[in-house]
């Protein structure tokens, strides 16, 4: 225990209790009076899910089971399929994007075709339960990978289909991009981040849970380039696109004071988040092939980092590149997984999972677009 009067290289102001000051100020007034018990299951331990690894021999699905978990994918695919059409995608997007960039359909959205490969398993409701760490199987591969299981909902909306190819554009350390390897349907996927280290923890990664069969160099490259310069390199080329930016971080910076954007040093870059968060996205618009999709996704509830980029990119498609993009409403989605995730009511711009003492995952926001030209 750190005694704290006699630790003179104490920071008078950690940058965690910078980041519970700023969240105070701007989600107190943005979430209302949902910030308090929002709060609350922030400043508590999260909850992870256990994506599990289909291309290990594996011996734990039983025992996952066995322990109470559920995989909320097939739970909610299973619970949709059960519901009559109307109940399901029946709600209209209502997206405030105007329709001259961003044509929103009102028509109802089909259930989405959900890969029946990809599985996470989570404890129930309210069960703090913790996962054991995953143990190799007889081949040295992984048996599960621990995520928050809200970070699977931007793989899940991004919808990969037979023979697609895919860009992961700020990939590393890997949970999503194992998550769309697990739906084996991706044809061809390419895996980027900016940051050498974090690169080779992406590596390590996939080698301890993908077979070297499958990490061949017609299916999978890996690169550490800036990502912002994406556009420059290869335009109009992938069907689908994960756009999983750098952000505040929100859980991480009230938990830890190690590596915190909120500190004081890091000012600056925490100001000019947005802009690169502006820059990636566009970057991945313009990777998409016409007709393509692509997810933006953060894990943080700042609007400015959320709703304000996507808004910022589809006007900066339009403008300077003549490209026109639609907002895929991901309703469909939310219905499917409401009672494993708490969602933010009445975003008028992608959906949030908020953090909640019964269910503590996220936050997570996701907002999808489809280049129409
Ligand atoms: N998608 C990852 C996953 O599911 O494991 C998490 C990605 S993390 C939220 C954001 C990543 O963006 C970091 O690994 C960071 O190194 C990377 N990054 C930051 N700036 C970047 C840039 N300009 N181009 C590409 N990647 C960048």
């Amino acid at each position: 225990r750190v005694k704290g009067k006699w630790a003179a290289t104490l920071p008078k102001h950690p940058p965690t209790r910078l980041a519970l000051q700023h969240f105070d100020a701007t989600y107190g007034a943005q979430l209302g009076p949902l910030w308090p018990s929002v709060r609350v299951a922030l400043l508590s331990e999260r909850k992870y899910g256990a994506l599990f690894n289909n291309f290990s021999h594996n011996p734990h699905l039983e025992e996952l089971v066995a322990q109470g978990c559920r995989d909320f994918i097939s739970d909610g695919a299973a619970e949709a399929s059960s519901q009559p059409d109307s109940e399901c995608g029946a709600e209209p997007d209502s997206s405030g994007v105007s329709t001259a960039t961003a044509g929103v359909g009102s028509q109802q959205q089909p259930p989405p075709r959900l890969s029946p490969n990809i599985k996470c398993f989570v404890f129930p409701r309210g069960d703090v339960t913790r996962f054991k760490p995953a143990r190799p199987d007889k081949f040295g591969l992984l048996t599960y990978y621990l995520m928050d299981a809200a970070s699977v909902l931007p793989c899940l909306a991004l919808d990969v289909q037979k023979s697609h190819t895919v860009l992961d554009l700020c990939a590393a350390p890997g949970g999503k991009s194992l998550a769309l390897l697990q739906t084996q349907s991706v044809r061809f996927l390419c895996v980027n981040d900016s940051s050498a280290s974090r690169t080779s923890r992406l590596k390590r990664v996939l080698h301890s849970y993908v077979p070297k069969e499958l990490l061949t160099d017609d299916q999978l490259r890996v690169t550490s380039l800036d990502g912002t310069m994406w556009g420059e390199v290869e335009r109009n080329s992938f069907d689908r696109v994960l756009v999983d930016v750098p952000c505040t971080t929100d859980r991480h910076s009230l938990m830890e004071d190690d590596n915190n954007i909120f500190s004081r040093s890091r000012v600056g870059e925490r100001r000019s988040l947005p802009q690169l968060q502006v820059e990636l996205l566009l970057a991945g618009i313009l990777a998409a092939c016409p007709g393509g999709e692509i997810v933006y996704s953060t894990c943080t509830l700042s609007l400015n980092q959320n709703l304000g980029v996507v808004e910022q990119a589809i006007q900066l498609a339009e403008e300077n590149h003549g490209i026109q993009l639609q907002v895929v409403s991901l309703q469909p989605l939310v219905q499917m997984f409401a009672n494993t995730f708490h969602f933010a009511p009445d975003l008028h711009l992608g959906e949030m999972v908020i953090p909640h003492l019964a269910a503590n995952f996220g936050p997570i926001y996701l907002c999808k677009l489809r280049r129409v030209t």
